[in-house]
């Protein structure tokens, strides 16, 4: 593992760099994964191909939707997995409609999901369920 913040090596248990004094996976200029310099922004390391995980929640940016836009969606169309579907997150948007068809609670979790947004709890993820 490489310190996102200077590129210095480091070990994996290691919570901040003891070379610049930032917590591991803080910092978007270099790779975790390979060292390389990456363009800050950037979704994929260049050099290793590896997807780059941004540092905390995710920064307000809902695929172009904005926070607002993807709150509504969320609101109105959330008990069948639409904004799931649309934030690339297939298993989640799967899971809510087959819980709202059996079990009518496919909205409760689209509620769940409607606050986190709203509170920018949220975190994109594909391979979770909820
Ligand atoms: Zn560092
Ligand atoms: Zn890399």
């Amino acid at each position: 593992m490489y310190c996102k913040n200077c590129g210095k090596e480091m070990n994996d248990n290691q919570a901040i760099c003891l070379n610049c004094g930032v917590k591991t996976g803080v910092g978007e200029s270099y790779c975790s994964n390979c060292g390389g310099t990456v363009t800050p922004g950037a979704e994929v390391c260049l050099n290793c191909g590896v997807a780059i995980k941004k540092s905390g929640g995710n920064n307000g940016d809902y695929k172009g939707m904005g926070k607002t836009g993807m709150a509504l969606i969320c609101f109105f169309l959330g008990g069948l997995g639409i904004h799931n579907f649309i934030m690339g997150e297939t298993k989640k948007g799967i899971f809510k409609i087959v819980m709202s068809f059996c079990f009518y609670l496919g909205s409760i979790f689209a509620l769940i999901d409607f606050i986190k947004i709203l509170t920018d709890k949220y975190e994109i993820n594909p391979n979770k369920l909820i």
